[in-house]
């Protein structure tokens, strides 16, 4: 970690009666919640009496089960008491994220906040406007940062076995059970320090991945046997839902979480899309394989972001129009 912003967030530390709200972006992830979830213990252990943990909007059941999750504030449901939280907050954390615009509805109050604000992320292009940063896309996620930090700060004796399943989860969920973004000795030499805290892995990953509802399970199968479109000439598959679809299968949060991961498992296709109806938007969901930029497609194209390998964003348009978009995009060859 940079030895100068470690320090200086050491020094922003130092007060333990001021009030240090921990900010998660939109349709927080299995990392926003794991490393904002693993700070909040961190901070609590500390002695910090004044910590809130805010997201914008819900998460998805097989989140609920980390060490103080019942403590996290959902601006969507308690907006007021969300935006006092952070325009009172001294000092504020942005997780796993790197410009206000991500977390909707709070953008304006972080925007406003005189808080000191230190970002711990490893999206590309950082945005300015923060104090302290802790930005590397070479890292798994934004749990290994934290880890790093709390190890920089008080050494890796400071994790609790609470705080290790928190930052084991976002490790997990970010790197799709370690199978990308991690081709790093320093993540295993994280997640070994996790399991030497008492992590149980193989239960862990029962809690996020074996948890589907009958529904969710009947809604993957429709997915994959009606809904998938595969454009072979160009190595690429999609999959698209309405809000019919999704109410037919009684969908809840999370419950299309990882579709679009089946749709890159077929031999020789690099890119692959979700594509879900909102009130007033598609919501969409990138991964590719390779050199492929989807971060750049999301961003060109989507209003959007991420990953080189993993994005997201939206389409203004209505399915119909969205779909032939981005069957032209592709034809065109965008890449
Ligand atoms: P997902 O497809 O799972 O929703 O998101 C994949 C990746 O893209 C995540 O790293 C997420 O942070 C990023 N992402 C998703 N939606 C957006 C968006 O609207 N804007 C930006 N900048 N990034 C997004
Ligand atoms: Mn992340």
């Amino acid at each position: 970690m940079n030895k100068e912003q470690i320090e200086k967030l050491g020094r922003l530390l130092l007060d333990k009666t001021q009030a240090i709200a921990i900010v998660v972006h939109a349709n927080p992830d299995g990392d926003a919640i794991g490393s904002a979830l693993g700070l909040y213990g961190f901070l609590r252990n500390e002695g910090f009496a004044h910590v809130e943990v805010v997201s914008p909007n819900a998460y998805p059941s097989f989140l609920h089960w980390m060490p103080g999750n019942a403590s996290v504030i959902i601006a969507e449901k308690a907006g007021d008491k969300a935006l006092s939280i952070i325009s009172n907050a001294d000092l504020l954390f942005c997780l796993d994220f790197n410009g206000f615009g991500r977390t909707d509805q709070l953008e304006q109050a972080l925007e406003k906040s005189k808080a000191d604000k230190v970002m711990i992320d490893h999206h590309p292009q950082p945005e300015d406007g923060f104090d302290v940063v802790f930005s590397d896309t070479i890292a798994s996620s934004t749990a290994e940062l934290v880890y790093e930090c709390i190890a920089a700060l008080k050494g890796g004796d400071a994790v609790t076995l609470e705080m290790a399943q928190c930052l084991y989860a976002g490790i997990v969920t970010d790197t799709g059970s370690f199978s990308y973004g991690c081709n790093n000795p320093r993540t295993y030499e994280i997640v070994a320090r996790l399991i030497e805290k008492g992590v149980d892995g193989a239960y862990l990953h029962r809690l996020i991945y074996s948890t589907y509802s009958v529904d969710r399970m009947r809604l993957l199968g429709y997915c994959l046997s009606k809904k998938l479109e595969v454009i072979e000439a160009h190595q690429a598959a999609y999959i698209s839902l309405t809000k019919k679809d999704l109410e037919r299968f009684n969908h809840h949060e999370g419950d299309t979480e990882g579709v679009v991961n089946y749709a890159l498992d077929i031999r020789g296709i690099n890119l692959a899309a979700l594509f879900m109806e909102k009130d007033d938007h598609v919501k969409v969901s990138f991964r590719s394989a390779g050199d492929l930029d989807v971060n750049r497609l999301a961003r060109r194209y989507y209003h959007g972001g991420g990953h080189k390998n993993a994005a997201g964003g939206k389409s203004l348009e209505n399915m119909e129009n969205t779909l032939a978009a981005f069957d032209a995009l592709i034809k065109k060859g965008f890449f």
